[in-house]
């Protein structure tokens, strides 16, 4: 949801670009960043601006960006309390952008900001989003690259969104495709495919990638199981949030039909030929998959009381809308 923003001076001016950079700890990078950037918004001729949330640095960060933005009208600075993550600054930069077009951009100069102009361009031809794909990318191979090639298959492969590169930063979406998401965990490198969920056109690019030259990566190799671990709840999100009953109720009703049929034939043999089945692990295997299947239906009920508290208390739509004639 779109949340007011309090900067006055920017609501008159129709904005294009909306330039959203996350920073933590990148004090040597800014300088090089804001002219680089500045550069190529200057030669692109179109209104900007550039939003950078400071996302609780602990260097000078912060004191940098505030002496910049106080020549410069156009640079934006929220600043964190403390350090609220990646996905958390993409959320703050995205509430208060008002162009028409959003792009996000690392700070430590990875990303080549000469590259706006033609992602743009090809926004414009019609796309909602337009990833980047760091297709040189100059990082570790065993720890960040290949990790991150099999995530890219995999989330392509679950999320039915085929991009090379999910964690680019570089990115360009029209605003109105990330004002409607509402971003939480590490969320944002999923934010292709949650769109998707919107009917929105995606599209992949080429870009320039760097090593970085200053400051420390933020990351290493724990994030790829938290990156799998919110595969499962995009992938949910996607195909059954507002039918969860479905899904739960499909696997329960499975489980507890052969749990039956497994205790119908233990009862059978019983019954006519007296068997022992005290003792047999199908006795197990017939109980745990009744009790595990009501349970299953259990959970898909009460997903659908979630559910219908989620959507109707926040008056969240379950549809959008492209556009209506004589509506
Ligand atoms: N970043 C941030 N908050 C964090 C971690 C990172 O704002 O908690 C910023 C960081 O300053 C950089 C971008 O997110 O601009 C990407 O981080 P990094 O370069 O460390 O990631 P990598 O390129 O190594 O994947
Ligand atoms: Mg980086």
């Amino acid at each position: 949801m779109p949340v007011a923003t309090t900067n006055i001076a920017h609501t008159t001016e129709h904005l294009l670009l909306s330039i959203v950079v996350p920073i933590y700890n990148e004090e040597e990078s800014i300088p090089y960043l804001y002219t680089r950037l500045s550069e190529v918004l200057t030669a692109y001729n179109q209104p900007y601006e550039i939003i950078a949330v400071d996302d609780g640095s602990r260097d000078q960060s912060f004191a940098l960006l505030r002496d910049l933005a106080s020549s410069d009208p156009r640079l934006r600075v929220v600043r964190f309390r403390r350090n609220f993550g990646q996905t958390a600054a993409f959320a703050a930069g995205f509430d208060r952008a008002q162009g028409e077009y959003i792009v996000t951009i690392d700070a430590d100069l990875q990303n080549d900001p000469r590259d706006i102009p033609q992602l743009m361009a090809r926004a414009e031809e019609g796309f909602d989003v337009v990833s980047g794909w760091r297709a040189r990318r100059q990082d570790a191979f065993i720890n960040r690259k290949l990790p991150s090639m099999i995530a890219n298959r995999l989330i392509s492969w679950v999320t039915g969104v085929y991009l090379h590169d999910y964690g680019c930063s570089l990115k360009v979406y029209r605003s109105e495709v990330v004002k409607n998401i509402n971003l939480y965990g590490e969320l944002h490198r999923f934010i292709p495919a949650v769109a998707s969920w919107q009917g929105v056109a995606v599209t992949e690019m080429p870009v320039h990638h760097e090593a970085r030259r200053y400051g420390t990566s933020k990351y290493g190799i724990s994030r790829t199981i938290r990156v799998l671990l919110d595969l499962i709840t995009v992938r949910f999100l996607l195909s059954y949030s507002t039918r969860p009953m479905q899904i739960f109720g499909l696997w329960g009703l499975l489980s507890i039909l052969i749990g039956f049929a497994i205790s119908f034939y233990l009862t059978f043999i019983k019954l006519l030929y007296d068997a022992d089945i005290g003792s047999r692990p199908l006795l197990l295997l017939g109980v745990l998959l009744i009790i595990l299947g009501v349970q299953f239906i259990g959970i898909g009920l009460m997903g659908e009381l979630i559910m219908r508290t989620y959507y109707e208390t926040q008056k969240k739509p379950i549809y959008v809308v492209r556009e209506e004639v004589n509506g």
